[in-house]
């Protein structure tokens, strides 16, 4: 059966009432026949059924043995990070997602977790930083927002020969395009916010394990710190969830498009796809991605600047001026000084995130439409390099 099918059949037909909709279990309690005699639900933080249907599938989605849904991707990776102890230490890779660097740095540096940045797309690099104090390894591929590519399969095996575990933070890629723990991860993390929602219409987190004995620790963390899905939204992910294939595939396609189109307009200097042969680790992402690179493209312009990004940025029309991805409508958005403004200049510069660095979430649209809207906006910017090259560029751009 393929994967779309068993995906929609995954999720269950309501035994009580033959609902095709999972119903959403809007309750607190359950009531009990005797002291601890139940019907495998007792409070709704521990348990709730409609939550549960959601875990189910997305154990399922990422072929790993447990699921469990948190109320956004930082309260997953908080669980992730939970399983650790004062001195052990984490190897995450250096393009990180922003929310998680500060979990880290400023939240877990001073129960006494150390992390250590490396560079994860050359494994030599995980090799050379493992130590023997290394518990977590943890990686993202694609990474946010130069889609940086690793090999899941060839760290895995780094991570078990030092007992580490190995975490994926799977966002961006989707169970749809690529499963770690069939490469061998120890688990996965989501923001379901992203293309699990894919509608760009609630906050949640995802985290799937191998086996069952971590699922129980993470099943025991997510009970006693409490950071639990709501049944509604649990409900919201699960319907999102039911098209993952058919948008995935979709944004990928698009994604594409926009990226080969992007190569070719002069007033851009690099484009970022995992898609596009000359990407590095294109190679990579080919084999460990199965139907498509994504919907998410990054790019800088040739005038490195971020008035001239902030001209792109806010001329287009299709393309909305936000944070976040995975959704249906596109979105663009500045990283330099949105998403990753945090970090300090020197550090964003060396990762790659230029001043005029563009970060693109392609949507749902028709993907001529988005060209079209891309293109309008960066003519803009193209016609006035054109007339003003002799004019000091602090007096065209102002
Ligand atoms: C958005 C995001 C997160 C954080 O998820 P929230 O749902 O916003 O808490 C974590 N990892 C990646 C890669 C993300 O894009």
């Amino acid at each position: 059966m393929s994967n779309a099918t068993q995906l929609i059949h995954s999720i269950p037909v309501d035994p009580l009432t033959g609902s095709i909709s999972v119903p959403i279990y809007q309750t607190s309690t359950f009531v009990q026949d005797a002291p601890g005699v139940h019907k495998g639900f007792d409070y709704a933080r521990s348990n709730n059924p409609t939550r549960q249907a959601l875990e189910n599938v997305i154990a399922q989605l990422e072929a790993g043995a447990s699921g469990y849904a948190f109320a956004s991707g930082l309260a997953a990776i908080d669980a992730v990070v939970k399983l650790l102890e004062s001195g052990d230490e984490i190897l995450a890779v250096d393009d990180i997602y922003g929310g998680a660097f500060r979990l880290f740095t400023h939240i877990y540096a001073k129960f006494g977790i150390k992390v250590n940045y490396v560079d994860t797309t050359d494994v030599a690099n995980v090799e050379a930083a493992i130590t023997d104090r290394t518990k977590l390894i943890w990686l993202e591929t694609p990474t946010n927002p130069t889609l940086k590519i690793s090999d899941i399969k060839a760290i895995a095996s780094v991570a078990k020969a030092k007992n580490a575990l190995l975490c994926v933070d799977n966002t961006f890629a989707s169970p749809a395009l690529q499963q770690p723990i069939l490469l061998g991860a120890d688990i996965v993390v989501h923001s379901a916010t992203k293309y699990l929602g894919g509608h760009s219409d609630l906050i949640a987190g995802l985290v799937v394990t191998a086996n069952t004995d971590l699922g129980d620790k993470i099943k025991f963390i997510q009970n006693a710190s409490g950071a639990i899905l709501s049944p509604n939204d649990s409900w919201l992910v699960i319907r999102g969830v039911e098209t993952l294939y058919l948008r995935v595939k979709e944004h990928s396609n698009n994604a594409l498009k926009v990226a080969q189109y992007l190569q070719t307009h002069p007033a851009v200097d690099r484009v970022y796809y995992p898609g596009l042969t000359e990407h590095y680790n294109h190679h990579i992402a080919a084999e460990q991605q199965n139907g498509g690179f994504g919907g998410v493209v990054s790019f800088s312009l040739r005038n490195d600047t971020e008035l001239a990004a902030r001209k792109v940025v806010t001329n287009t029309h299709l393309f909305k001026l936000a944070e976040s991805l995975g959704g249906v409508k596109s979105l663009v958005c500045h990283p330099a000084t949105m998403t990753h403004k945090s970090i300090p200049s020197s550090i964003r510069q060396a990762a790659g995130i230029v001043d005029s660095l563009i970060r693109l979430s392609v949507g749902l649209e028709c993907f001529e439409d988005l060209i079209a809207d891309i293109e309008q906006s960066l003519d803009k910017l193209a016609a006035k390099e054109i007339v003003q090259t002799n004019i000091n560029q602090s007096v065209w751009l102002s």
